[in-house]
């Protein structure tokens, strides 16, 4: 407390802001201070372990991790903000359903885009693999579409096509 409003307290009993100054002295002053620093506590450890279990779910890296903890504990509400800031845009589960997702599809496009004989990649319209001549495919008598040796009927004119080509290669009776 400065000194000159501790010598206008002292100077007259019936200064105006006695009332004041005594509730500043007052227990219940104390107690609000306390609960101020209190919240204060509370916000802080809040804030760190918000950051904390966000950085979980986004960081793989364990250092990476122990910095954005520490931020959290060190600065506090400062700290969280930083980190929203700067933290990794999606989750680390998200990420790896993406991947998977990319990975899975690469398998049924590599799964379709090859010869299942000789792996060798090729089109959907080849009718022969150009690599070990297997026969991929046979044409419609009807339209001259390729169609696969195991339809019963061609997709595009209704011709009934099963058993009217050798699903096998021509290069293989040679
Ligand atoms: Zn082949
Ligand atoms: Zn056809």
């Amino acid at each position: 407390m400065p000194h000159w409003i501790r010598a206008v307290a002292a100077s007259s009993d019936s200064n105006p802001f006695q009332s004041v100054l005594d509730f500043f002295q007052s227990p219940a002053w104390h107690f609000v201070i306390l609960m101020f620093y209190f919240l204060l506590v509370v916000l802080w450890i809040a804030c760190a372990y918000w950051v904390f279990k966000d950085a979980r779910r986004r960081v793989d890296d364990k250092i990476i991790l122990a910095v954005c903890v520490l931020t959290g504990i060190v600065f506090g509400p400062l700290g969280l903000i930083v980190y929203a800031i700067v933290r990794p845009p999606e989750l680390l589960a998200d990420r790896r359903e993406q991947e998977l997702e990319v990975q899975m599809m690469e398998q049924r496009l590599g799964e379709e885009s090859r010869c299942s004989f000789c792996k060798t990649p090729v089109r959907d319209d080849y009718l022969v693999c150009p690599t070990c001549g297997r026969r991929l495919r046979t044409t419609c008598a009807s339209c001259g579409k390729p169609i696969e040796p195991s339809w019963r009927v061609c997709p595009y004119c209704e011709t009934d096509v099963h058993g009217t080509m050798p699903p096998v290669s021509v290069y293989d009776r040679a």
